[in-house]
C-alpha cells in the first residue's frame, strides 16, 4: 500500500510541498486546510499533473480532518507566515493556537504518524506537538535546519562558484536569529570552508543565512518563502518514507545530548522510517558549543512562554 502523506495548511508551503511529494510518486497526499474550495481545487490541480508526470499518486483536498485518518506522516505548515518587519517570535501566541487544534484533531485518527513541524516558531512547536500528542519524541520533527543549512550552502557555492551539491553544510541550534551555522564542519568536497575563505567573507554569508528568511519576506513583500522551505520538508519526507537514514540537520529532541534536556533544538539527526533514530553528537569547540547553548537556551525561553516550566 502507498504511504499517506497529510498536509495540515494549503497554503504556499504546504501546496508546494504536495506538489514535490506527488511529483516523486512515494506517497499519496491529503492537503487539509480550513479554507474551504482552496484545499480541494489545490488538489484538483495536482491530481491533472498526474498523467504529465507520469505518476500514479493521489491527492485529495479536504476541511474535514478524517480524511487524514492513518496517515504515515503529517507536515504542518498550518498557521500565519511572518509578514514584513515581524519575527517569527511575533507569530507564537496565533501559531500556538492552531498547532493545539491540529495536534488534537490529527493524533487520535493518525496513531502510528510521524509529525514534521513547519510552522513558525518552529523552535517552539515540535515541543507543544509532543506535549500535546503524547507521541514517543523520536516521532516529532520540526523542520529549521535543513533550510538553513540548504541556505549556507547555496551563499557559499555562489561565492565560490562551485555547484551547490558539492557543498555540505551543518547549521545547529534555533531556527531563529541565533542560529549557529558551524564553518568548520561546512565543507566543499571534503574540505573545510575556513581553509577556503577569509574569516570576514564567512562571516558575511553567516549574516546572510541568518537572515535568508527575511531577505525573501523583504523581497516578496507578502508572504514567505516556500520553495526552499517545500523542498526541505520534501527531503525530509523521502528520508522517513524511504528509511534513507539522512544524516540532516533538524529539531528533535534532547535528552542530555550537547548538554541539553527536555526541548527539541537543531542538531544533526539520523532520520529513517523510526523518525528520529540517532542523534549525532559533535564534538564542538568551546566558542561553538557557546553559540549553541545561547541558541538552546533562546529556544527553551520561547517555549516556556507557551508551554510553562
Ligand atoms: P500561507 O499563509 O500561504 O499558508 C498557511 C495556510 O494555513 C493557509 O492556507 C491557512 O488557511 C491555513 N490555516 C490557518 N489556520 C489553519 C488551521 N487552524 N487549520 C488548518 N489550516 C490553517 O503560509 P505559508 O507561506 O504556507 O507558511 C506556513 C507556515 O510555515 C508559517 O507559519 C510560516 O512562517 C512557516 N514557515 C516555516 C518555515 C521553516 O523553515 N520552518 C519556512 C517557511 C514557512
Amino acid at each position: 500500500m502507498k504511504a499517506k502523506v497529510s498536509i495540515i495548511g494549503a497554503g504556499h508551503v504546504g501546496s508546494t510541498a504536495a506538489h514535490l511529494i506527488l511529483q516523486s510518486g512515494i506517497a499519496d497526499v491529503v492537503l487539509y486546510d480550513i479554507a474551504e474550495g482552496a484545499p480541494q481545487g489545490k488538489a484538483l490541480d495536482l491530481t491533472e499533473a498526474m498523467p504529465l508526470w507520469n505518476v500514479s499518486a493521489t491527492c485529495k483536498g479536504t476541511n474535514d480532518y478524517r480524511d487524514t485518518a492513518g496517515s504515515d506522516i503529517v507536515v504542518i505548515t498550518a498557521g500565519l507566515p511572518r509578514k514584513p518587519g515581524m519575527s517569527r517570535d511575533n507569530l507564537l501566541l496565533a501559531n500556538a493556537e492552531i498547532i493545539r487544534n491540529v495536534v488534537q484533531d490529527t493524533s487520535r485518527s493518525s496513531r502510528e504518524c510521524i509529525f514534521v513541524v513547519v510552522t513558525n516558531p518552529m523552535d517552539v512547536m515540535p515541543n507543544l506537538v509532543w506535549k500535546l500528542s503524547g507521541f514517543e519524541c523520536r516521532r516529532i520533527v520540526g523542520m529549521g535546519g535543513v533550510l538553513d543549512s540548504a541556505r549556507f550552502r547555496t551563499f557559499i557555492s555562489m561565492k565560490l562558484g562551485v555547484s551547490p551539491e558539492d557543498v555540505d553544510a551543518i547549521v545547529l541550534g534555533g531556527h531563529g536569529d541565533l542560529m549557529v551555522p558551524l564553518p568548520r564542519f561546512t565543507t566543499v568536497k571534503g574540505v573545510s570552508i575556513v581553509e577556503l575563505l577569509d574569516k570576514d567573507i564567512i562571516d558575511g554569508l553567516i549574516e546572510r543565512t541568518r537572515n535568508g528568511g527575511a531577505e525573501i519576506v523583504s523581497l516578496l513583500k507578502t508572504g514567505s518563502a516556500y520553495y526552499a522551505p517545500a523542498a526541505s520538508i520534501y527531503q525530509m519526507v523521502k528520508a522517513i518514507l524511504l528509511d534513507e537514514k539522512r544524516v540532516l540537520p533538524c529539531a528533535a529532541y534532547l535528552d542530555g545530548q550537547y548538554g541539553i534536556s527536555g526541548i527539541f533544538v537543531g542538531v544533526p539527526v539520523v532520520l529513517g522510517r523510526l523518525g528520529v533514530e540517532r542523534i549525532i553528537e559533535l564534538n564542538l569547540r568551546v566558542d561553538e558549543k557557546d553559540h549553541f547553548i545561547k541558541s538552546a537556551n533562546a529556544v527553551k525561553a520561547l517555549i516556556e512562554t507557551v508551554i510553562g516550566k
